[in-house]
This record gives C-alpha cells, sequence and structure tokens, in this order.
C-alpha cells in the first residue's frame, strides 16, 4: 500500500480542511475562472464553502458590469449573504467558518474584504504580482490593521 501524499491538516481560525480534499474545490473555481475568460473577463474565480456545502461562487465580471469592483470574491460574498439570507443563518456565525477558494491570490482590496468579512482560512491557485493583498504587493491578510476585521490564514 502507498503511502497517503498530502494529508495536511490546514487551519484558519476555527476552519481545516485537508491539502487532499482541497483539489475538488480548486477544479470548480478553476471551471468559474474559464467562465470569465469566455465572457471576455480576467480568469478569476472562486468560491465559499461552508460546512462542505458551496454557498458562494463567484467570477470576474468586472467588464460586463462596468463595475470595478466585481471582482469573483466579492461576487461570492454577495451570494454567501444571501445564501445566510435564504437560511435564516448569522452572517458573522456562517463566514467564520467559511474556507475561500480561489484560482489567483485575493487583490488588496479583496484582501480588505475578506478580513471584513472574518473569513478565516484562503486557499488560492497563482500569485498576483499586480495586486496581490496576500504578500506579492501588500500583505493586508496578515497585516497588524487596527479595526480592519481579522487577519486570515493562507494556502
Ligand atoms: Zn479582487
Amino acid at each position: 500500500m502507498e503511502a497517503k501524499v498530502g494529508s495536511t491538516q490546514i487551519t484558519g481560525g476555527a476552519c481545516s480542511v485537508l491539502a487532499e480534499e482541497t483539489e475538488k474545490w480548486m477544479e470548480q473555481a478553476m471551471q468559474m475562472a474559464k467562465e470569465a475568460l469566455e465572457n471576455i473577463e480576467v480568469p478569476v474565480g472562486c468560491l465559499l464553502v461552508y460546512n462542505n456545502e458551496v454557498v458562494g461562487k463567484g467570477r470576474n465580471e468586472v467588464n460586463q458590469t462596468k463595475n470595478a469592483t466585481r471582482h469573483a470574491e466579492m461576487v461570492a460574498i454577495d451570494q454567501a449573504l444571501d445564501w445566510c439570507r435564504r437560511h435564516g443563518k448569522s452572517p458573522s456565525e456562517v463566514f467564520e467558518h467559511m474556507v475561500l477558494y480561489v484560482t489567483v491570490e485575493p487583490c488588496i482590496m479583496c484582501a480588505a474584504a475578506l478580513r471584513l468579512m472574518k473569513i478565516p482560512l484562503v486557499v488560492y491557485g497563482c500569485q498576483n504580482e499586480r495586486f496581490g493583498g496576500c504578500g506579492s504587493v501588500l500583505d493586508i491578510a496578515s497585516a497588524d490593521l487596527p479595526n480592519t476585521g481579522r487577519p486570515f490564514q493562507l494556502y
């Protein structure tokens, strides 16, 4: 029997996932990124997962909506808030137990939003050398910023 590869536990706040579990979610995020590309958007896609369920999905909608804030993460946050409303759940409790899967390192704007929403764990694909808010340009994810939500873990 082969040794189990990649069974690393990834933890952020109240969230914990197995490294090998992340692949299936990342694949879905990639599908969202492809959809963005097909719609002539910057190809970024993401998912918000709560209790093993996708509660928000997003892809870039900046060109389509002519709204520079319509990044995949912002779209997914709106959907997750909707999900909370429909299920009668408190967003603050749900967001504290969510994992964000995103194909590209969140930008400065989105990293700040993720802090404010108190999402504890972010799994991302490649780095974002132009606008990365999780270490590439600025480190919003772990910076010591007073009254600006909560730092989050990255994988
Ligand atoms: Zn962004």
